[in-house]
């Protein structure tokens, strides 16, 4: 066995899936993210458009100028299964498959450190590399294409021809000289366009690039301020990310069975949340139930935020009394607005009391506006 066939076979026993080497090559593709980044399709991600970030997707050396090659892995996560989508009982949140178990921070960098680990002894001579897993400056999907790990789906997903896409991806930059692998040249998606019709918010544009701003998993995780009331009804009942463009696809449904790592796996029980108890959650209570969890990532503030939408979007008069107190003894601004807007969803006269006297006790400029507009709905 060569060293690339050995270092795989050790990659596949640590749990990836996928594995393939690539070079440090600018990415054909970069052009692309630059004119998606020139037409503002990143929203507040700035972090995506900096220079020196730019810099870096463009120029692969930069990172590690010692690197000879880059290795590309795939971690796979449980796929949702049918019983495991949203019961139909008005109450429940979604969250998105790849976040239902614990952070895949917490686990993948330790087994690249164990592979590299593994390679320095094979070599017998330290090795310079950095890992990333959505930790840094890296055109991940791109790079994982050239290393031959699938094609980029209409969806703009990476997606294998074998394993569906409900993987994350992983880098490894190195003074280990590999022999790139090849792309999958073909195009798997051919005529279809399930992904584009099942969108919620028609966010997927035609040249395999997203307008992220109005991508569900964006206004759920990366937005952090106030969800544009016209984008609010199309959330439906997703409180953390979106996986419908993945769940659509005929490549993930052929493969849906397909068991991801272990140590990624979701709780035993269903880990669709209920959204009245969600929305009472403490500070105390959200850090503790979600301390392992990618849903840390919104803070408590962003979290109840789109609970609260989930709740406007499956409106019940049985969530006002939650509701009102909710927004009697919130003290984060941006989710007391959003509760008014869920209390003008429920609609009818409890709810326009509820949203009166709220208005007597605010003193917030931006949550009286949504009061205001609220009550405007109301009439
Ligand atoms: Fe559309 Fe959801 Fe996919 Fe975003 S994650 S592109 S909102 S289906
Ligand atoms: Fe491609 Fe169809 Fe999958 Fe979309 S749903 S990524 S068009 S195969």
């Amino acid at each position: 066995m060569n060293l690339k066939a050995e270092i795989k076979a050790e990659a596949k026993r640590l749990g990836f899936l996928l594995v393939g080497a690539t070079t440090l090559q600018t990415p054909p593709h970069f052009s692309k993210y630059e004119a998606w980044i020139d037409q503002g399709f990143h929203g507040v991600m700035a972090y995506l458009a900096n220079d020196r970030a730019r810099q870096r997707r463009f120029d692969p050396h930069q990172i590690l100028p010692e690197a000879t090659s880059i290795l590309c892995l795939a971690l796979p996560y449980a796929a949702p299964l049918r019983e495991q989508r949203l019961p139909n009982d008005g109450n429940t949140g979604q969250i998105a498959a790849y976040a239902w178990g614990p952070d895949y921070h917490e686990i993948i960098p330790p087994r690249l450190a164990q592979l590299v680990a593994w390679v320095e002894s094979r070599l017998n001579r330290p090795i310079r590399w950095r890992g990333y897993t959505d930790t840094g400056p890296i055109l991940e999907r791109e790079l994982a294409l050239f290393a031959g790990l699938g094609w980029i789906g209409k969806n703009t997903c990476l997606i294998h021809p074998r394993h569906g896409s409900f993987f994350f991806l992983a880098e490894i930059f190195w003074d280990v000289d590999l022999e790139p692998d090849q792309p999958i040249q073909a195009d798997y998606c051919g005529s279809c366009r399930r992904c584009i019709d099942a969108c919620p918010t028609n966010c997927i544009l035609p040249d395999r690039t997203l307008d992220a701003r109005r991508c569900i998993s964006y206004q759920t995780i990366e937005n952090k301020g106030s969800i544009p009331v016209e984008i609010r009804p199309q959330l439906g009942s997703w409180i953390f990310g979106c996986d419908i463009c993945q769940q659509v696809c005929p490549w993930n449904i052929r493969f849906a069975k397909l068991p991801g790592d272990p140590a990624l796996a979701p709780p035993a029980e269903n880990p669709m949340p209920g959204l009245i108890a969600e929305i009472s959650l403490t500070s105390e209570q959200f850090n503790h139930k979600y301390r392992h969890s990618p849903v840390l990532r919104t803070r408590r503030r962003g979290y109840l935020r789109n609970v609260a939408v989930a709740i406007g979007n499956q409106p019940d008069p049985a969530a006002l009394p939650s509701l009102s107190q909710a927004i009697a003894r919130e003290s984060e601004p941006l989710v007391r607005a959003h509760i008014a807007w869920a209390i003008a969803q429920i609609g009818g006269s409890p709810a326009r009391q509820v949203l009166e006297q709220a208005q007597t006790v605010e003193t917030d400029e931006t949550v009286l506006t949504e009061i205001q507009s609220a009550l405007e709905t109301l009439r």
